[in-house]
């Protein structure tokens, strides 16, 4: 046990904290924050089919796969949940949530709305959905510009994408926009602390 205080038996641990939010709205700045500063949290490495981009180290942003590997590990039920986004199919595998549950640690996930919606339909599973919103569609399209890792047409793509993920936000436990990454950071722990707080 993680808690060094004489009521851990009305502590919970395991808690799945969900991120989702539109591609480029800064999910991945506001989780490694997060992740710096909280050593409870375990970031969940996902499954995914698409390229990599500069930077990107395989094992630890994702684990990189062809579509026949993924779709072998959708027969075997490999995967908690998956989708396919913008083309790509993107997973969470079972074993890599085995494996930060052995640690006691609270899975972190970064994935999207038809992932988090898979998730919210098992009862057995304690998790927590958090939407990152753009302060604005006309800023979210400035950032993904901005990231440089698209092309024109994905851009496209993403925003179409993003203006149908803004409609579920109803779906969500909490609303975080992200305007001043800060802020942002700060909202977020608010959350989690209070969400390992309640008996
Ligand atoms: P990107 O290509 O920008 O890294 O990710 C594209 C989208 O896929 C993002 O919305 C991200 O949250 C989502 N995503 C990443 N990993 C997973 C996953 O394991 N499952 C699902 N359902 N979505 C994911």
């Amino acid at each position: 046990m993680k808690f060094d205080d004489s009521y851990g038996e009305y502590r919970k641990s395991g808690i799945f904290f969900v991120i989702t939010g539109p591609s480029g709205v800064g999910k991945t700045t506001l989780m490694n924050r997060a992740l710096e500063r909280d050593e409870r949290l375990a970031y969940s490495v996902s499954h995914t089919t698409r390229s990599k981009r500069a930077g990107e180290v395989d094992g630890e942003d994702y684990h990189f796969v062809d579509r026949n590997e993924f779709e072998e590990m959708v027969e075997r039920e490999g995967f908690l949940e998956w989708a396919e986004f913008c083309g790509d199919y993107y997973g969470t595998s079972r074993e890599e949530i085995k494996s930060i549950k052995r640690e006691e640690s609270d899975p972190f996930l970064d994935i999207d709305v038809q992932g988090a919606k898979q998730l919210r339909s098992d009862p057995s599973l304690d998790a927590v959905f958090v939407f990152l919103a753009p302060p604005s569609l006309e800023e979210l399209e400035r950032r993904i510009m901005d990231r440089g890792a698209e092309t024109e047409d994905t851009i496209e793509k993403r925003i179409r994408i993003a203006r149908n993920e803004l409609s579920r936000i109803p779906e969500f436990d909490y609303l975080v926009v992200n305007k001043e990454i800060k802020e942002a950071v700060s909202d977020l722990e608010a959350i989690i602390r209070a969400e390992r707080l309640k008996v």
